[in-house]
C-alpha cells in the first residue's frame, strides 16, 4: 500500500494531536460536479494551503493515482481503520466509503499550513462538531442544466452513475442548509471568480481568527 499512514496506535479515537487547530482547516462541499476538485486544485497556487488526501474504498478512475487523488483501500482495510480511530470523520456517500485520515490533520499542522478538505455534507457535519472554528463552505452549481452538462462532460462516471449524482444534488444542498453548519455559499459560474472568491474568503477568515 503506497498511501502513508500512521502506525496503528500512533492516533486514538479519530482524535488529532492538541497541535491540530480548526482555525487552519477549510471544508469544501458540494454535490458532486460543483467544481471542488478543479477549484480546489487552483488555490496551493495562491496560498498556503494543502489539499488533504482521502481515503475510499471506490475503485480509481482512469488517471487517479494511489496516495495522490485518494488512498484507495479495500472495504475491510477501510473498516479496520475506521474501527481504529484513524478518520477524523468519515461517510458513506454514493454508496462507497470516504474518509478524512487523522494524519492529514497532522501532516498540516506540523508544517503550519491550512488544509483543504473536499468533502460531502456529512463530512462536513462531522468537522464542524469537533472543530467550530473551521470554516465550511458550500460549493453549488449555477443551475441544474450546467450541473448535468459538467457531470456528464467530465465523462468519469457511467451515464446512469452521472445520473444518480444529479439526483443526489438537492438533497445534499438541502441537507448542508439544514445542518446550518456551512458558513457561505459560492456560486462557482466563472471558474477564475469562484477561485478568487475562495482565496478571498479564507485569507479573510485567517485574519479574523
Ligand atoms: P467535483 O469535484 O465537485 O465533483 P469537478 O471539479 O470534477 O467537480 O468538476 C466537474 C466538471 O465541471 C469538470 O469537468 C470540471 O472541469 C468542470 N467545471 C468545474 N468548474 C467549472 C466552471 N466554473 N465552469 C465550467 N466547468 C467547470
Ligand atoms: P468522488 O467519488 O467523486 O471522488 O467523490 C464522491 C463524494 O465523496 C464527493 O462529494 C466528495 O466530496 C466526497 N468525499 C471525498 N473524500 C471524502 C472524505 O474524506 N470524507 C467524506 N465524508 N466525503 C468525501
Amino acid at each position: 500500500m503506497k498511501c502513508p499512514m500512521a502506525e496503528s496506535g500512533e492516533t486514538h479515537a479519530g482524535t488529532p494531536s492538541p497541535t491540530c487547530s480548526g482555525r487552519n482547516l477549510v471544508v469544501l462541499s458540494g454535490p458532486s460536479g460543483s467544481g471542488k476538485t478543479t477549484v480546489g486544485s487552483a488555490l496551493p497556487g495562491r496560498m498556503d494551503i494543502l489539499i488533504s488526501t482521502s481515503a475510499t474504498t471506490r475503485r480509481p478512475r482512469p488517471g487517479e493515482t494511489d496516495g495522490t487523488d485518494y488512498c484507495f483501500l479495500t472495504p475491510e482495510e477501510f473498516k479496520k481503520r475506521a474501527a481504529e480511530g484513524r478518520f477524523v470523520e468519515w461517510a458513506e456517500v454514493f454508496g462507497h466509503s470516504y474518509g478524512t485520515p487523522v494524519e492529514e490533520l497532522e501532516r498540516a499542522a506540523k508544517q503550519g499550513k491550512r488544509l483543504l478538505l473536499e468533502i460531502d455534507v456529512q463530512g462536513g457535519i462531522q468537522i464542524k462538531k469537533k472543530f467550530p472554528e473551521a470554516l465550511a463552505i458550500l460549493l453549488l452549481p449555477p443551475d441544474d442544466r450546467s450541473l448535468r452538462q459538467r457531470l456528464s462532460r467530465r465523462g468519469t462516471e457511467s451515464p446512469a452513475d452521472a445520473e444518480r449524482r444529479f439526483a443526489k444534488a438537492r438533497e445534499e444542498v438541502r441537507m448542508a442548509r439544514e445542518a446550518r453548519v456551512y458558513d457561505v455559499e459560492v456560486v462557482n459560474d466563472r471558474l477564475a471568480d469562484t477561485i478568487d472568491q475562495l482565496v478571498t474568503l479564507i485569507q479573510t477568515r485567517r485574519k479574523q481568527a
